[in-house]
């Protein structure tokens, strides 16, 4: 058992208003610099939708994350020959055209164009050309057109519905979205760091932060064809790749990522996830059916001696065994099994970890038109108005017992609250459905109390950054600096731990 600590995330998404905060807050902070104009390394997509960059969850067309190969996986985007033999030819990148092209509004017109009959206007100009431009398309184009029909058809998850499913899906009373907030995922098995010619990226050995050196950077850019969730993005001015550093100086002096400290719905949980990493290889590889289970596997127990005593061995601070032990992630993601990872079958195990959407499952379409079953308040998954496959193929690999289970129990906690506080389910009925999920009434308030009544505290557990014994980023390749490689079958990336 090789145990190790990684700072983890936790998004509820019946939670996100897409209000776009997180966006607006991360842009401020780290990108709003020449060069990186079109860079979102927190956005918020609508679903169902082609995202941004559009369709990046098409990894045909992208070759982004791992691929099986016999018993363990290799790059989609090359193995170590083709990559050298193609390092100046990146075919599989997005465009700007599959981001979009950024601008801005030349509100001078506004005050200095000449008295006429017409209201001056402010036309949209191109940050990168200064020319004038009609624009196509935006960060978050599926929701601009109000979650339209056009777009979510192209949403490549609808892929396995049925004729007759996508048609209900669409019916135009049933139309569904939600909101899916998107940051980099800090994987255990990062294809960005495994994929680098130059070792520029590496996960920080005390907290699994995924980092890019811009020292080392040679602009090659195959971290952004390696990562299937397109998170490192090229700075065209600085001829760099860049990507969310989950505002690591931010945790180092005890505040949450701007992104979580900022958004509005509470949505955002952040805690220390204990893991084996002797088993990453094996999850990586794991058939798509057992990815989700094997994932939550790894997680360990951050109370078990025989686990802290290992951590401890390894050099693991106990400042971050103590957080792991109070960690809400480690509650939603293992205790309760109800965060899932986002698009497991990429196969880089990431820590970023998401409760599916329930949405009110009350409402239903009959002749045409939108009713509520008072009767049977809380109805039944199946008629909810997202398909199961469809939350299957985002958070689950096709799998829907995975997804399932999660809504399940978020229903059962609402029947919990129902039954304490308006009396309109009755104990039996209760029972069926504590039994069914495996929770306890205990849990129930639990869960209730950290989704809907946290404290800033029990939202963000922190641990006290120790710096001390992880000086690797100040130093160079020449350094003592311990470096173990991740990575399988093509290039090997670095995991530095200064310890
Ligand atoms: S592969 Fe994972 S760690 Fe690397 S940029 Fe993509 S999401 Fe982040
Ligand atoms: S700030 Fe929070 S609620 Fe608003 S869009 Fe971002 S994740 Fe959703």
């Amino acid at each position: 058992m090789d145990v190790r600590a990684q700072i983890s995330m936790m998004f509820h998404l019946d939670k996100c208003i897409g209000c776009h905060t997180c966006s607006v807050a991360c842009k401020n902070i780290w990108t709003d610099r020449e060069g990186t104009e079109y860079m979102w390394w927190n956005n918020v997509e609508t679903k169902p939708g082609t995202g941004y960059p559009t369709k990046w969850e098409e990894q045909d067309k992208y070759k982004g994350g791992w691929e099986q190969k016999g018993k363990s996986i290799k790059l989609k985007v090359a193995d170590k020959a083709s990559t050298f033999t193609n390092i100046f030819h990146q075919p599989h990148m997005p465009t700007v055209d599959d981001y979009y092209e950024p601008w801005t509004y030349n509100y001078g017109e506004l005050f200095d164009a000449k008295a006429g009959d017409d209201q001056p206007t402010a036309r949209a100009v191109s940050l990168l050309t200064g020319k004038h431009i009609d624009i196509k398309s935006g960060p978050n184009w599926d929701d601009d057109l109000g979650g339209s029909s056009i777009y979510a058809k192209n949403d490549p998850n609808m892929e396995n519905l049925s004729e007759a499913q996508k048609e209900a899906f669409f019916e135009m009373e049933r139309m569904v979205i939600f909101y899916l907030p998107r940051i980099c995922n800090h994987c255990l098995n990062p294809t960005c760091v495994a994929s680098c010619p130059s070792g520029a990226l590496y996960k920080r050995g005390e907290d699994g932060i995924v980092l890019l050196d811009q020292n080392a950077c040679r602009g090659w850019r195959f971290c952004i064809s390696g990562c299937p969730y397109k998170k490192t993005f090229y700075n065209w001015k600085s001829g760099k790749s860049e990507k969310c550093i989950l505002c690591y100086p931010r945790l180092e002096s005890g505040q949450a990522p701007a992104c979580f400290h900022s958004c509005v719905g509470r949505i955002r949980y952040l805690g220390v996830l204990l893991y084996d990493a002797d088993k990453i290889e094996a999850t990586a590889s794991a058939s798509e059916e057992e990815l989700v289970e094997l994932q939550r596997e790894m997680i360990l127990d951050p109370h078990d001696p025989e686990v802290i005593a290992q951590a401890e061995q390894n050099g693991v601070h106990f400042s971050m065994i103590e957080a792991a032990q109070k960690s809400p992630v480690y509650k939603f993601v293992k205790e309760w099994k109800m965060a899932l990872p986002l698009h497991p079958e990429f196969r880089t195990l990431p820590m970023l970890f998401y409760i599916p959407p329930l949405l009110p499952v009350l409402g239903y379409v009959d002749k045409g038109l939108y009713k509520v079953d008072a009767e049977d308040y809380f109805g039944s998954l199946d008629r909810a108005r997202l398909p199961m496959q469809y939350l299957a193929s985002l958070f689950a690999a096709g799998n829907e017992e995975q997804v399932r289970m999660p809504l399940e129990k978020l229903l059962a906690v609402r029947s919990y609250r129902r039954f304490k506080e308006v009396g309109d389910v009755d104990s039996a009925e209760l029972e069926a459905m504590l039994k069914k999920t495996g929770l306890t009434e205990e849990a129930c308030e639990e869960i209730y109390r950290l989704t809907s009544l946290p404290t800033i505290e029990d939202r963000f557990v922190i641990p006290a950054s120790h710096r001390e014994y992880a000086t690797e980023l100040a130093m160079n390749d020449d350094s003592n600096t311990f470096r173990a490689e991740i990575g399988f079958g093509g290039f090997k990336g670095r995991i530095e731990r200064g310890l």
